[in-house]
Parts: structure tokens; C-alpha cells; sequence
């Protein structure tokens, strides 16, 4: 069974915001939530310590991450509107899932959900 992942609306919405909001540079926001083996629920978002905002790549240094295990994944923004991950995507994922969120960053539309593998996964936008 693949996994899904639970996004509320306003947490979605925040995501967007901040993509809109920083276009035409990334924005990088780690996730929040609860993991079981199926469901993935974000329930908050939170800025990187230290996160630099490039035009082609969001990164912050890992090392600088909060032990959390609360953390569930990160989101980023695509101002290309391309949904899909780079390889550089994938190489810097942490946690379990990968939002990624594409121009023009309206509407469950823009928004795509990856596991480590790149394996787009089913969102769900309660
Ligand atoms: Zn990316």
C-alpha cells in the first residue's frame, strides 16, 4: 500500500504564501507531523535555522537541524512550476516526504508530494 500524505488547507496555504512571497528565489519550510506507516499528517510548518534562499537551490545546513523527530519532510518551491524533483532534490531530502510547490502556487494544483525515492505520493488537502 503506498503512502499518503495529509496537508490541511491553512498549512498548505502557508507553504504557498511563503513560495509566493520569496518567487523568484525557493523557499525551504520544514514539516511538522505525526508519521504512521501509511498516513503522513503535517500539522505545522517551520522556517530552517540558518536557511539561504537562492533562485536555484534552497539548502541550510543540515547539521544545524533540530533533533526532532517530530519532523516529517520539507517543502520547497519550484518558481520553474516544474513538480517534478531535481537530483539535487533527492540528495538533500530529509525526513520522509518532499513537498515541492511550483509557480504560480495556488490551489492543491501546484503542490506535489514525493517519498525519498522521488515516488510521487497521493495528497490529500482536508
Ligand atoms: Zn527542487
Amino acid at each position: 500500500m503506498s503512502t499518503k500524505v495529509v496537508v490541511p488547507r491553512e498549512i498548505l496555504e502557508m507553504i504557498l504564501e511563503s513560495a509566493r512571497h520569496l518567487h523568484p528565489r525557493e523557499t525551504i519550510l520544514l514539516l511538522r507531523g505525526k508519521a504512521s506507516k501509511n498516513v503522513i499528517n503535517v500539522s505545522d510548518v517551520l522556517i530552517p535555522p540558518l536557511a539561504t534562499y537562492g533562485r536555484s537551490f534552497s539548502a541550510f545546513p543540515a547539521h544545524m537541524l533540530p533533533i526532532d523527530f517530530s519532523i516529517v519532510g520539507a517543502a520547497h518551491s519550484h518558481p520553474s512550476g516544474n513538480l517534478k524533483p531535481s537530483v539535487e532534490d533527492q540528495n538533500h531530502s530529509i525526513g520522509r516526504i518532499m513537498l515541492i510547490v511550483g509557480f504560480p502556487y495556488q490551489g492543491k494544483e501546484s503542490v506535489a508530494a514525493y517519498n525519498r525515492s522521488g515516488e510521487r505520493l497521493a495528497l490529500e488537502v482536508p
